[in-house]
């Protein structure tokens, strides 16, 4: 049996969005309240991308860019959860599922551990796992870099899937 046909299999995914005055702020489908929101063709949910690109990974079908172009005018301020629901199909088609995922959000700020739970429970519901297997964190770095700085916002993602039911 050759590596592709293994039974387990790890994806990562990152994503990085501008930070801009007046933009919504959602991550992992929660709306935050905060001056500064991410800019992005969709709604530049960052946590969501890196998920979304980590599972595509996972199943070795390239990436998110491939499957939602955003010279598409129809994922023109797409809700990013929509779109994992759409990777949560092709999922299914291919006969894997969640084993767990594990995310971490970089950003100078605002506070993000208040939000984390919803989070985890958008991102199971979309991808119909439990919030048991979605772990989501966040990090500054202290100022340094483009996060550090306030220009943008990161996210990096591992999912693990187990093939079979
Ligand atoms: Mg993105």
């Amino acid at each position: 049996m050759g590596v592709l046909n293994s039974m387990f299999r790890i994806g990562f995914g990152y994503d990085a969005h501008r930070l801009v005055e007046g933009e919504r702020l959602i991550l992992g489908g929660v709306e935050i309240d905060h001056p500064w929101g991410l800019e992005g063709h969709s709604d530049a949910d960052i946590l969501v991308h890196a998920v979304m690109d980590a599972i595509l990974g996972a199943m070795g079908l390239g990436d998110i860019g491939l499957h939602f172009p955003d010279t598409d005018p129809a994922y023109k301020g797409a809700s990013s959860l929509s779109l994992l629901e759409k990777v949560s199909e092709r999922m299914k088609e291919n006969g894997f599922r969640v084993n767990n995922i594990d995310a971490t959000i970089v950003a100078e700020g605002p506070k993000l551990s208040p939000f984390f739970g919803s989070m985890g429970d958008n991102i199971a519901r979309a991808l119909e796992s439990s919030p048991d297997r979605v772990n989501i964190k966040a990090t500054t770095t202290e100022g340094m870099g483009p996060s550090g700085r306030g220009e943008g916002m990161e996210a990096y993602a591992v999912a693990s899937l187990v093939q079979g039911s």
